[in-house]
């Protein structure tokens, strides 16, 4: 696959390329917004794996500047820890996924070839798994293709589970990943489980496998029953 590096640590970004060429993949890269936005619009990539905190600009205007010239190029977010925010908001905008740094090369890699393996509908961004299809950019929850109705915590929930499909989420970064740093952490995170059952009960009521497990101790797992 062709694929974008768009990071200003230049050491890191040497490493990621010469990993994924390893892989098989053609890799270029963007030090820089302006670097990142004059390769987009010459070129076009299976993925871009997107820094969002670069010197002269941030890596969400790239991810609009692709939307707005409706570019297929997948993005796969590179942020710090700290920047939940702007991992939410690239979701939103149209982003595919996102890896917090520090990561393994071997998950990066894992996780481009999930990204380009989604399909495009339509040219919406969409998550899909079995019934269940998030169109991230128009957020909406189609189940069996009908229109699911969610409330903005449940559908951020769902598209939290969706992206860690198979893995043990814990409480806490459900908390992290919908509630940022707002949050007054207490050692109970009992209000999750009002949104997790809700969010089940829904898709229950729409016929959508039971795919929400109970990790007791642990969190939740989204996965086939
Ligand atoms: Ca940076």
């Amino acid at each position: 696959m062709k694929l974008l590096i768009v990071e200003d640590e230049r050491s890191l970004s040497r490493a990621i390329c010469e990993y994924l060429k390893v892989e098989g993949h053609i890799c270029e890269e963007a030090h820089n917004y302006h670097e990142a936005i004059k390769k987009t619009a010459d070129n076009t990539y299976n993925c871009l794996v997107l820094d969002l905190g670069l010197p002269d600009g941030s890596g969400l205007d790239i991810i609009r500047e692709l939307k707005k010239n409706k570019a297929a190029d997948r993005v796969l977010i590179l942020s710090a820890r700290s920047s939940l925010e702007d991992k939410i908001t690239g979701l939103k905008i149209g982003a595919d996924d996102y890896l917090s740094k520090p990561f393994h090369m071997a998950e990066l890699s894992a996780r481009i070839n999930s990204v380009c393996r989604r399909d495009n509908f339509n040219g919406f961004n969409e998550l899909s798994f079995n019934e269940i299809k998030i169109r991230t950019d128009a957020q909406e929850v189609l189940i069996n293709d009908k229109l699911l109705n969610l409330t903005r915590k449940e559908y951020d929930l769902l598209v939290f589970f969706m992206i860690n499909k198979d893995r043990v989420i814990t409480k806490e970064s459900i908390v992290e990943h919908l509630w940022g740093d707002n949050v007054i952490l207490t050692d109970s995170f009992d209000f999750i489980y009002t949104h997790v059952k809700n969010l089940r009960k829904k898709l229950l009521s729409y016929n959508c496998g039971n795919y929400i497990k109970v990790i007791y101790g642990f969190g939740y797992k989204f996965s086939e029953p």
